[in-house]
């Protein structure tokens, strides 16, 4: 199996007055994603979009094979990339790939973990201490301690107990305990930050972890009642990683803590730091004060981008997730009126159906449950797949919704 590195056309069309205008996207950066317990198809889109709007990177995407497949083809050199941002937790990777990035790491290379990819690998050694913290995924005391802040004092807690957990999603102060790291100077040192899963009983090694700003726990919320890290550098070998615990990206359409302007504004400063040691962008011009969250809606045009979701459609097997379908049923559903946005959609959908790499039981859901949007520049192609004797049927159905 060949790596699937897929390469996302980048929509500038909305007017960026909170981003550095500067476009010397010099640096590259590899986004890392493909199997995660969150919705890992767009977040990686957003992902892309908020570290390519920092102006200093063009972003890939590399997506591995889906939960239980084959995963021995999934081969990654690091090298060529100035910052690897994970956005991955799931099946162990080859042998081949873990040391690649070991080797990166240790030989300076520059990473971004976000969100859960702090739940990814309970049992990588090296992979727990360049995150520094982890949660889920059976951690406890064996992982390392728990570390918050307490009284203005890093704690170190090695208390017994679980590793991960986190109340219901509501709005909290992030509040700075570096505020002159690279980072973070220049920003202000508390600000409100959208709606988000604030994570808590992180632990592992903790080794060379300073931590830049946190969050208090409220018990209200189901929180532990402490002071949380949020964000947090690590140093590995000559590596640096930025680790952001937020950014969660549910099942719904948009993401809230994903849009906040502190989120982003943290991603895009923690990834040049990651890859060069400094920080180079200006404060933006509005951010989120200490009460009032401020989130970016740049994202839907980013949102609509299907690009990831048309190789998993492809390779679609029945068992497996169909979640790929359902997106763009979402979209269909929401974008029925733009002409434009729809014309997209009906080529994917066209090409899927002639392509020979796409499989049966993709073709199946296709004629099955997207005819009847077809119009008349679908009928050849149904009345192709009709001569396929196990498509015949759902081909003929199909036939029928464009009506004669
Ligand atoms: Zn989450």
């Amino acid at each position: 199996m060949k790596i699937k590195i897929i390469s996302i056309l980048v929509v500038l069309s909305i007017a960026l007055v909170n981003f550095s205008c500067s476009q010397d996207s010099t640096m590259d950066a590899l986004i890392l994603t493909g199997q995660n317990n969150h919705n890992w198809q767009r977040s990686s889109i957003a992902l892309k979009s908020i570290i390519e709007k920092s102006g200093k990177f063009t972003a890939e995407i590399a997506v591995s094979p889906g939960g239980g497949e084959d995963m021995s083809g999934f081969i990654i050199d690091f090298s060529p990339y100035d910052v690897v941002v994970l956005d991955y937790t799931g099946d162990d990777w080859p042998g081949e790939t873990r040391n690649n990035f070991v080797r990166y790491v240790e030989n300076g290379g520059g990473v971004v973990v976000y969100h859960a990819a702090s739940n990814a690998f309970p049992d990588w050694p090296e992979y727990n201490e360049i995150i520094g913290l982890g949660g889920w995924g059976g951690r406890d005391e064996g992982s390392g301690p728990y570390v918050y802040i307490s009284d203005g004092e890093v704690i170190r807690d090695e208390s017994p107990g679980r590793g991960g957990s986190h109340g219901s999603e509501h709005e909290f102060q992030v509040q700075s305990y570096k505020p002159s790291h690279p980072i973070l100077s220049g920003l202000p040192e508390k600000w409100m930050h959208a709606q988000d899963e604030l994570y808590s009983e992180l632990r592992g090694p903790a080794k060379n972890l300073e931590i830049l700003a946190y969050a208090h726990a409220d018990e209200e919320f189901g929180g532990t009642g402490r002071n949380e890290p949020m964000l947090m550098t690590i140093t590995y070998g000559s590596g640096r990683i930025f680790h952001t615990v937020l950014g969660h990206a549910g099942g719904g359409l948009f993401f809230p803590a994903m849009e906040c302007a502190g989120f982003v504004t943290t991603l895009q400063r923690g990834a040049e730091w990651a890859a060069t040691g400094k920080v180079t962008q200006e404060p933006p011009s509005s951010f989120p004060t200490e009460t009032e969250s401020l989130r970016w809606g740049f994202f839907e045009d980013i949102y609509s981008d299907i690009t990831p979701i048309k190789k998993r459609m492809q390779d679609y097997e029945i068992g497996k997730s169909d979640d790929c379908f359902n997106i763009l049923k979402k979209l269909i559903a929401e974008n029925l009126d733009n002409q434009e946005q729809m014309d997209e959609y009906h080529d994917v959908i066209r090409e899927l159906l002639k392509s020979r790499k796409s499989t049966l039981d993709c073709k199946k859901i296709l004629l099955k449950d997207f005819s009847w949007i077809a119009d008349d520049s679908y009928r050849d192609i149904y009345e192709e797949l009709k001569q396929n004797q196990e498509l015949s049927d759902d081909a003929g159905y199909a036939l029928g919704m464009i009506g004669n």
